[in-house]
């Protein structure tokens, strides 16, 4: 008879603790949103996908083709194809890139890659709706507009992988 009664108190509490936790969450504001209609504001220091700088002074990117980025992106998604720079420059330099491509499908947004350049002509978009349904869609190509005015070299530079 006893065991019967402890039983049912037993009971008795648990459903009383579970309409409990039920009411709270009922009267709390959703932590979840209506995304993409809603959304919430991003980090202060996001980063986003990568994409290459030109320069004002250039007409192109001041890039070096140095491959510091290359080597020093975890997700090996660096690649790029150098030129010589055969014509003057108010900057001076010897070779730049031609192609410079960045498979977003594997970046991992370190920005490693952007810390690295010692021209600082990386930088990060802060987006990060970039979903698709081909992956070669996310394959970003910066083509140099002055690269036509460079000579492509008789030995290959190092392109990237
Ligand atoms: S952000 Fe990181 S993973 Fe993405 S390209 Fe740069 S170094 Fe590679
Ligand atoms: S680190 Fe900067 S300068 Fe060097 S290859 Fe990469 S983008 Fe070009």
């Amino acid at each position: 008879m006893w065991k019967t009664i402890e039983n049912f108190a037993r009971a008795i509490e648990s459903i009383g603790r579970g309409l409990a936790v039920t009411i709270r969450n009922a009267l709390e504001r959703p932590i979840t949103v209506q995304y993409p209609y809603e959304r919430l504001p991003l980090p202060e220091r996001f980063r986003g996908q990568v994409v290459m700088l030109d320069d004002a002074t250039l007409g192109g990117t001041a890039c070096i083709a140095c491959g510091a980025c290359v080597r020093s992106c975890p997700a090996d998604c660096i690649a790029y194809d150098a030129v010589e720079v055969t014509w003057e420059e108010p900057k001076k330099r010897r070779q730049t890139v031609s192609h410079y491509r960045i498979d977003w499908g594997k970046c991992i947004n370190c920005g490693f890659c952007v810390a690295a350049c010692p021209v600082n002509c990386l930088t990060n978009l802060g987006d990060y709706e970039l979903s698709s349904y081909q992956r070669d869609n996310l394959l970003y190509v910066y083509d140099n507009p002055t690269a036509a005015k460079h000579r492509q070299p008789e030995v290959p530079f190092r392109s990237g992988r």
